[in-house]
């Protein structure tokens, strides 16, 4: 092991990014985010690199990962023969040694998100929480180093090989468009303690300046067009809609309008100031949906996983195993020990989508006195919204989708065209109606009988008995369309 291989990685955020410091899961306060950046001891944020390896540990094919990134090894006693359980650690070759963030200059963002409650199609209590957010276009350098025999390294090829097709996602929201980010340049530099030249560069440098002038470039994003492939489309293509009447998803925040006492509650936008629907408003809304399909279709057992008398997702049926899942902190008792998170992500990725060629409008709204009529005092406001423009619902996924959850999600976005159900604010007002394209809902018809003869097959396939219906009206009640 007398040559020493730095590889150094250099990575561009093309959405914004949320790495959360663990300490922040704590109580919120006005006054910062609740789920704020991850920061070092100077308070620039910082990524640690367990973050990244993760990611490039999963991207690695199955056999190679013990090989190229340790692992540990449980035996158990029994198949030991002497009865005690061991554990084996093996070590990683390739060694991260850590990361660096150079910020745009762009200030972080913060985005609300908060759980609407079934019933009353409004924002449920105590689920408001922000999440502070990289901007897109930060760049993040990661250091790698291996050891080898001699300066030719097949290891060396392979790594590169695994960086070029390595598709990085960073911190927390994959599933909701988060953390997406394009490998721009691999540099390579072998250092080879044999030689004067290689044990002095060795010894008098440190950090990042071991990668020096004598680095050379191993891959580059202009050779290798766009990098790697996003996931696949869950239905082969994105889905375009446009939008019907208004639209508004605010970001929670609102400005102050010159001359008024009244605040304009702003729409949310991305950094090039285009008004967005989060990956998270399409995660929710669809999910919401999917579960209400099958639960009313009577079709296995489906959590509801906002709902009041439950302790939110449970994390074993279809929709959880699909959509991931958490542990809700803030349901213990007062005096209990809090749990342990736990949780799955989903298999299924929603990005933001841009709203384009749509106008932005400011309505004002006022509430009615009830008791003597008219306007009230002092109960003007103002809310942005976006009026016409067209958007693109890209549904990707990087692991098999049961058909079960395929066929939900086409008649959940049947009942999206149709306009049965909404997305963002003030659905109940007539807000947040989307059409389907010609390509949509062309699309739609087709898989519409698909989607109906795979749910009436598992339909019959958990309900064996078609005897008398015990309980009349509790299973059919609520077909969808
Ligand atoms: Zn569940």
């Amino acid at each position: 092991m007398s040559v020493i291989h730095i590889l150094r990685a250099e990575l561009e955020l093309t959405g914004p990014g949320a790495v959360a410091a663990p300490e922040a899961h704590t109580v919120p306060s006005v006054l910062r985010p609740d789920l704020p950046l991850a920061r070092d001891g100077w308070g620039n944020p910082y990524l640690p690199a367990t973050s990244l390896t993760g990611s490039l540990r999963h991207h690695t094919p199955q056999h190679r990962r013990q090989a190229l990134f340790g692992d540990v090894v449980r035996t158990t006693g029994t198949s030991r023969g002497n009865g005690r359980d061991e554990t084996t650690a093996i070590a990683s070759t390739v060694r991260v040694l850590g990361t660096r963030l150079t910020l745009p200059d762009a200030p972080l963002s913060e985005r609300r998100r908060t759980a609407v409650d079934r019933h009353r199609a409004a924002a449920k209590a105590t689920t408001l929480h922000n999440r502070e957010l990289l901007p897109p276009g930060t760049e993040l350098a990661l250091w790698l180093r291996i050891d080898t025999d001699t300066t030719a390294s097949p290891l060396i090829d392979e790594v590169v090989e695994l960086l070029a097709g390595w598709r990085p996602r960073i911190g927390g929201g994959r599933t909701t468009g988060h953390g997406r980010a394009e490998l721009i340049t691999v540099r390579h530099r072998a250092i080879d303690l044999s030689t004067p030249e290689g044990l002095h560069h060795w010894l008098t440098t440190g950090g990042p300046a071991l990668v020096d002038d004598h680095a050379t470039v191993v891959h580059e994003r202009a050779h290798h067009q766009g990098g790697a492939p996003d996931e696949p489309h869950l239905f082969g293509t994105a889905l375009p809609f446009r939008i019907a009447d208004a639209l508004h998803i605010g970001t929670g925040a609102s400005a102050d309008r010159p001359g008024r006492n009244s605040g304009l509650s702003q729409i949310l936008r991305d950094h090039d100031d285009t008004p967005i629907i989060p990956g998270s408003t399409w995660k929710g809304v669809l999910r919401a949906r999917v579960e209400f399909i099958l639960r009313s279709t009577g079709i296995g057992d489906v959590c509801a996983s906002v709902e009041d008398n439950t302790s939110g997702s449970c994390g074993t049926c279809v929709v959880c195993g699909t959509f991931g899942w958490s542990e809700r902190p803030g349901r213990t008792p007062d005096n209990a020990e809090p749990p342990k998170t736990a949780g799955a992500r989903g298999r299924l990725l929603f990005t933001d989508s841009p709203v384009h060629g749509g106008e932005v409008r400011v309505r004002n709204h006022v509430a009615i006195d009830r008791v003597f009529g008219g306007a009230r005092d002092e109960a003007l406001y103002a809310e942005e919204t976006v009026e016409d423009g067209h958007v693109s619902l890209h549904i990707r996924h990087d692991k098999p989708v049961a058909d079960l959850i395929r066929a939900a999600l086409v008649l959940a976005l049947t009942d999206l065209a149709d306009g049965t159900i909404g997305v963002g604010g003030g659905t109940t007002r007539g807000y947040g109606t989307l059409a389907a394209q010609p390509a949509t809902a062309d699309w739609l018809s087709t898989e519409h009988a698909w989607a109906v003869t795979t749910l009436r097959a598992h339909h019959n396939a958990t309900r064996p008995a078609p005897g008398p219906n015990p309980d009349p009206g509790s299973a059919t009640q609520e077909a969808p369309a």
